[in-house]
């Protein structure tokens, strides 16, 4: 999506070795324009596919998630990452290590929101090494929901996420593939939308 890699051209931040600081549009502040262009290029490559839910993870997959499931016109759910005293019924859980925090925890959707019937599209902002995706993959199959594809905003292609994910038979259509990071300057290669 050429207008995902100039705004990450122009506003992104390189950190270290293999972070990539886009709080300006989409991790912090969000540019409700540029989401919605991102919500209706998933929904163009999968208006026929009949997702019947989007789901992603807090914090940062919410704002890109909300905008895909509109275009979609079905519901969003976003797994919590913490324990809330108000999910009193059955939850589905997975284990997830943050790539950006370095620490793992729990994450859980409640059994309610999908059931064996949902053909599912997730939808995140960053595939590193694929922890996150890995663990919606495990909760949406708990439920015998069907994962019909993963859909990234950013993917970091240097690191393993992709690899994990296709390896694990899943389908993965990300908007911005970074191929490297070269004295901080960002270097895309050939995204799949
Ligand atoms: P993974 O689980 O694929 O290793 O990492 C994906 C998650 O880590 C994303 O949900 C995102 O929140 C965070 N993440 C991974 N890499 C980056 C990055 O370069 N920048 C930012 N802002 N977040 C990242």
């Amino acid at each position: 999506m050429k207008k995902l890699e100039e705004r990450i051209l122009r506003d992104g931040n390189v950190l270290g070795e293999n972070i990539l600081k886009v709080d300006s549009f989409l991790t912090h502040q969000v540019d409700f324009s540029l989401m919605k262009e991102i919500g209706q290029v998933f929904a163009e490559k999968f208006c026929n596919a009949g997702i019947t839910k989007v789901v992603t993870i807090e914090a940062s997959g919410i704002a890109p998630a909300i905008y895909v499931a509109d275009s979609l016109n079905v519901p969003m759910i976003f797994a919590k990452k913490s324990k809330n005293i108000t999910m009193t019924e059955g939850i589905l859980t997975a284990e997830v290590y943050s790539f950006t925090k370095q620490v793992t925890s729990t994450v859980s959707i409640a059994e309610k929101f999908l059931d064996a019937s949902d053909k599912v599209l997730i939808i995140d902002d960053f595939l590193a090494n694929g922890q996150a995706a890995k663990g919606l993959v495990e909760i949406i199959q708990q439920a015998g929901a069907q994962v019909e594809a993963i859909g990234i905003v950013i993917e970091k292609s240097f690191q393993d996420g992709r690899n994990l994910l296709e390896e694990a038979g899943q389908k993965v259509v990300s908007l911005a593939r970074i191929e490297k990071f070269v004295d901080g300057k960002v270097v895309f290669g050939k995204a799949d939308a």
